[in-house]
């Protein structure tokens, strides 16, 4: 038995594949936007492709989006819904001759792959896998990730493109499509794409399992901490030199360890993460993130780091301990409970194709956290990519299609909305 979303099955597994073979690693030391002139390659080819499909207003912004219209077929005041997904693959891992390959009509096996006999994808470890049976399973070849993320979300959004401009007899208000570079090094959304999208709302399609609507990512905070000592030669140092290194090493330890750190926490809990120290004996900074999806989670986090400092300064006056705490991103939530349309209409939509719609928080954010906070609300819809940022991913082509499907009727709801 042939569905609606399997028209969509042979065009999407081809744009992934096309899209995935085209290296678009983000490099985060680069100051650039955006930050490899290699995501040109994929973003000039969309630009291409979007012209060719009879996308209006085309254009790519001088810092690597890609920007389009599809106009709307009813008349009338209806919000401006744009569809955005991110070009670049994470520096994580190789994004460098990828090789996509089909697994057609997937049977519950053991994957293997031909350039590295000793990987295993397996359906014991990844249950999600074992419930694919039948479908078309795309994976890379062992050496490199596969780049679903987020390959797939631009092949989805390219398919809703293709089959509303094909299809002018469904009823949708102006629709915006936004390709973008450095999601995945925090830089996708630039200060200038809320004003140049143009869009009420928007979705991302950059989400997982078949089903997830995601309207919460965490709130985030980054936290310098510099340390300044008191340098003198080690042989005349008694009662004079103060090392920046052990007031460094204090502050880690003081910090909790078993409690409140990536590795110890799940779910809705908050961490503070040291990830990068560096310094000498005169001098030492201390880089964390702090996570929590609350706005109180985070402050207070920031404050028992703030407090920490604080002791360990109060133990060497003649130090100088210094922690600056800075804002990223915050909770999407905050602002779309101000208006929960967007979430409401894409889980009608999911329901109404037959998909049980389901919403967990991200532990992390999305580009969506960003432009929500810029003033266009942007829940996370799923792709169906799986182990992203490693040789395992994989993605079943079935899920894409039913993304796909998700976003046409998606499209559709928000015709009979009013207003922005
Ligand atoms: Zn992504």
């Amino acid at each position: 038995m042939t569905t609606f979303s399997d028209q969509f099955n042979q065009e999407l597994e081809e744009r992934l594949i096309r899209y995935a073979r085209i290296d678009t690693e983000a490099d985060e030391s680069s100051p650039t936007s955006p930050s490899t002139g290699k995501q040109l390659d994929l973003l000039n080819l969309l630009v291409d492709e979007l012209k060719e499909i009879g996308a209006h207003d085309v254009t790519l912004t001088d810092y690597g989006a890609v920007l389009a219209t599809i106009p709307a077929t009813v008349e009338g005041e209806v919000p401006t819904i744009g569809f955005l997904a991110h070009v670049d693959t994470s520096p994580g891992f190789s994004g460098k001759n990828v090789k996509p390959v089909v697994h057609r009509n997937y049977a519950g096996e053991d994957i293997r792959f031909p350039d590295a006999p000793d990987l295993v994808l397996s359906p014991a470890e990844f249950p999600y896998l074992g419930t694919k049976i039948g479908e078309d399973i795309v994976t890379a070849s062992g050496t490199t990730l596969l780049g679903a993320d987020d390959k797939a979300g631009v092949a989805i959004v390219m398919a809703l493109a293709n089959h509303l401009l094909h299809h002018p007899e469904l009823p949708h208000g102006p629709i915006r499509i936004g390709f973008t570079p450095d999601e995945e090094i925090g830089r996708g959304v630039h200060a200038d794409l809320p004003r140049d999208l143009k869009a009420d709302f928007a979705y991302t399609l950059d989400g997982a399992e078949r089903g997830e609507i995601v309207y919460e990512t965490f709130s985030a905070d980054k936290a310098d901490v510099s340390i300044q000592g008191v340098s003198i030669h080690p042989g005349q140092a008694k009662d004079q030199m103060v090392n920046a290194l052990h007031l460094a090493a204090k502050i880690i330890d003081t910090l909790p360890h078993v409690t409140r750190t990536p590795e110890t926490t799940a779910d809705r809990d908050g961490f503070i993460h040291i990830y990068q120290m560096s310094g000498t004996s005169a001098a030492a900074n201390l880089s964390f993130i702090i996570r929590d999806f609350e706005r109180e989670g985070l402050s207070d986090l920031g404050d028992l780091l703030t407090q920490v400092c604080a002791t360990i300064q109060a133990t060497e006056p003649r130090a100088r301990i210094e922690c600056t705490i800075t804002p990223q991103y915050r909770n999407m939530r905050y602002w779309l409970e101000e208006d929960m349309r967007p979430v409401d209409l894409a889980r009608d939509a999911t329901r109404a194709i037959g998909i049980e719609p389901f919403s967990t928080p991200t532990r992390g954010g999305t580009d969506g956290s960003r432009l929500t906070e810029l003033g266009v609300p942007t829940p996370n819809i799923f792709t169906g990519m799986q182990n992203i940022h490693g040789p395992l991913e994989w993605i079943s082509v079935q899920d894409m299609a039913r993304a796909t499907e998700l976003t046409i009727t998606l499209a559709q709801r928000w015709s009979d909305q009013t207003g922005s």
